[in-house]
């Protein structure tokens, strides 16, 4: 068999477009074909910037809790947060994106206590005001 990126002797098939491909034409970190890891690494980068758009909001919502508890947009913010880095976190583990895992994980904690946080206070009111 060809490779079908270079025409050399193929020795391997790429697990993601199923293409012949020979050694030079793997990556062999990905063990993709460089056609796919190149978009795989693309994609990666895509996830990581969304990543930090969430945690740049997320310190804002952080530092804005106190003001703007009562705030509804809040509160859907924070859900909504949550609900974008457990998606991402699932499509971090099946794909295999270190980086992006490593990012999530680093403000997967806050985003998390900030909803416990939030529950707990929204609790702690309705408990108050009867
Ligand atoms: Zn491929
Ligand atoms: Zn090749």
């Amino acid at each position: 068999m060809k490779c079908e990126i270079c025409g050399n002797k193929a020795t391997t098939i790429c697990p993601r477009c199923y293409r012949y491909v020979c050694e030079n034409c793997i990556d062999p970190v990905a063990m993709y074909c460089i056609d796919c890891s190149s978009f795989k690494r693309a994609q990666e980068e895509d996830y990581i910037r969304i990543v930090e758009t969430l945690r740049k909001k997320i310190e804002f919502i952080e530092s804005s809790m106190e003001k703007c508890f009562d705030c509804p947009l809040l509160k859907d913010e924070v859900m909504r947060s949550m609900r974008i880095l457990k998606e991402l976190e699932v499509t971090a583990k099946s794909e295999g994106f270190e980086n992006l895992l490593d990012k999530i994980l680093s403000i997967k904690d806050k985003i998390q206590n900030i909803g416990i946080n939030y529950l707990v206070k929204f609790k702690m009111r309705s408990l108050e005001s009867g």
